[in-house]
């Protein structure tokens, strides 16, 4: 079995084109942890209803029901997993520790990009109406503009991915992830990835470092 892997990145960073190259080739579990809060709601469960009252009022759903939800969805003795979406913080880091996930071999693997390569790539990015895919203009633009090449839906631009909200993201973004990586750092299972180049280069070096784990 192979190590699980914790995602850590700026939204933007990239990381979620890279967990799924990975989980193709590696045969990883990508696990987000957005998706299981959006379908624990729809599945309208007391712990969903819980989570969208935490949700409407702007709060941080709270670790207990993060694990819960994890371990309801992931079996960590039995599948390799890529945890995106948290832990994101120091304090969810420490909660995390309760989890079987950490018992075992694991990872945290960093997708570093600098400032200039996250503004280029958000103000560029464009997700389809219907089904969510990703583009991006200037690395892997559409065949036709503002037309998704899998269902043909409409190619929009979120509202909140203007250089201005970017850099505030990003100050907020530096300020909780210091202290995670620093603590990974001193558990040596940190793998850090530069992350301001083409998605094939980056998955080229993140290649090459997994082969020192794997
Ligand atoms: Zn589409």
């Amino acid at each position: 079995m192979n190590p699980h892997i914790i995602l850590l990145g700026a939204p933007g960073s990239g990381k979620g084109t890279q967990a799924v190259k990975m989980v193709e080739d590696y045969g990883f579990l990508h696990v987000s942890t957005g998706e299981l809060l959006r379908t624990e709601v729809k599945k309208g469960s007391s712990l969903g209803k819980a989570i969208q009252k935490t949700i409407e009022t702007g709060k941080l759903v709270d670790n207990p029901t993060m694990l819960e939800l994890l371990n309801a969805n992931c079996d960590f003795n039995k599948s390799s997993y890529i945890l995106d979406g948290y832990p994101r913080n120091i304090d969810q880091v420490k909660a995390l520790n309760q989890l079987d996930l950490v018992k075992h071999k694991f990872y945290a693997l960093y997708f570093d990009v600098n400032m200039d390569a996250l503004q280029k790539r958000i103000v560029n990015r464009r997700s389809c109406k219907k089904c969510s895919r990703i583009f991006n203009l200037a690395f892997d633009p559409p065949k036709h503009s503002s037309v998704c090449d899998s269902c043909g839906g409409e190619l929009i631009q979120r509202s909140d991915d203007t250089e201005e909200v970017v850099k505030k993201r990003m100050t907020v973004y530096n300020s909780t992830i210091t202290p995670v990586l620093d603590y990974y750092r001193g558990r040596k299972v940190l793998i850090e990835v530069n992350a301001s180049k083409t998605p094939n280069e980056v998955y080229a070096e993140l290649k090459e470092k997994l082969k020192m784990i794997l």
